[in-house]
């Protein structure tokens, strides 16, 4: 912290929530607050032992002394969020922008009818697309003029930059994976709006100069779901022998896969300016890793591969997830980079 933004570095579903719920949980962030896209994103948050599939509420939820805020750069489907207000008890913490933009049912519907959207580029069909467009046109309705939000609404970033004046922490949460973004991505096969760092900056209004942290999350391996260009993409019995079978959190489809691309986390790590990377599912490319909490748990194999990541990409791997459970992770960020990497044995943390 203070000031840290995390982001998906590929295609989306690298496991944000459960790096945010970590974080949340270790760092006590003051504020979480949600930029990114609206309720096509869906994060998966395992916390007391609960399931939770969240589309608009930070996944910092988990930490009951957070303020959850949402940024003005986030569509929001009001039906979508009181419900997940319900769902995670957080009606008396949330603040949501009074310049979001509002998902309406009506852009559901013109998504779902348009042939473009639903086959050729795999929309989500949550509406969010639809919503961004009508408020690049200045006619959608804002957050503001809903009367079942009124108690929720208010100046987010007021309160962001009033924490951020009082020095503290703040996490910011993006959403999807940076190669989905609208101007970075495999276009048309994207998402309605940039999805990088800077974005989900603007989303909450922090500029560039206020981050002190920006952490890019990768997979072990990649996925996509939903159309577009996949660069090694196995076969289906390839992806099911290696156990790599996922399925979307939003739409249930069937995630397709490919090996970790080092030119692409080389990319994704420019483009976002990180300083750190998360890497999960670690544990599903080196079963030996499962539950690892500490660095010399792992075997060689599995060190390598960090080391290769850290080597192409020139950022330090700090956080790296070893199972779906918040507590499943390995947290290297007070370690030093050369005791991190080498003398695994050596390196006692407690
Ligand atoms: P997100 O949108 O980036 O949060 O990704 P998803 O919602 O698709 O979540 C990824 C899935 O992987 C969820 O079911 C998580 O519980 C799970 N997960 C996250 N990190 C790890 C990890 O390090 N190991 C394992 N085995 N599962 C993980």
């Amino acid at each position: 912290m203070p000031c840290t933004v995390i982001v998906g570095g590929f295609f989306g579903d690298e496991g944000k929530g459960k790096i945010a719920a970590y974080l949340a949980m270790r760092d006590k962030p003051d504020i979480c607050i949600r930029g990114g896209n609206g309720p096509n994103a869906g994060h998966t948050v395992i916390h007391g032992g609960v399931q939770y599939s969240l589309r608009l509420i930070p996944s910092g939820f988990v930490d009951p002394s957070t303020s959850l805020l949402i940024g003005p750069g986030v569509p929001v489907d009001p039906t979508v969020l009181l419900d997940e207000l319900r769902k995670t008890d957080s009606e008396r913490r949330i603040e949501v922008d009074n310049q979001c933009a509002i998902v309406e049912p009506r852009h559901k519907e013109q998504e779902s009818r348009s042939d473009h959207l639903s086959k050729k580029v795999g929309s989500t069909k949550s509406g969010v697309g639809a919503c961004n467009a009508e408020r690049a046109l200045r006619m959608v309705k804002l957050a503001q003029q809903i009367p079942s939000l009124k108690p929720y609404v208010g100046d987010t970033v007021g309160e962001v930059q009033k924490a951020l004046s009082e020095n503290k922490k703040i996490m910011i949460e993006g959403t999807q994976g940076t190669f989905l973004s609208l101007y970075h991505g495999t276009y048309p096969y994207v998402t309605s709006k940039d999805t990088t760092a800077s974005s989900a900056c603007a989303d909450v209004g922090v500029g560039p100069t206020q981050v002190d942290e920006v952490i890019v999350i990768f997979k072990a391996y990649v996925t996509r779901v939903g159309e577009g260009p996949l660069e090694g993409q196995l076969d289906r019995d390839e992806v099911a022998r290696r156990g790599w079978t996922e399925f979307g959190t939003v739409t249930g489809r069937e995630r397709r896969a490919a090996p970790f691309d080092f030119k692409l986390a080389k990319r994704a790590v420019q483009i976002n300016g990180a300083t750190q990377i998360a890497l999960t599912k670690l544990d599903v490319l080196f079963p030996t890793a499962k539950g690892a909490q500490h660095i010399e748990d792992l075997d060689k194999g599995a060190k390598a591969f960090i080391s290769e990541i850290e080597k192409q990409t020139g950022v330090p791997v700090t956080l790296i997830g070893t199972g779906p459970k918040e507590e499943d992770l390995i947290d290297l960020r007070t370690v030093s980079r050369s005791a991190r990497i080498q003398a695994a044995p050596i390196v006692r943390r407690n």
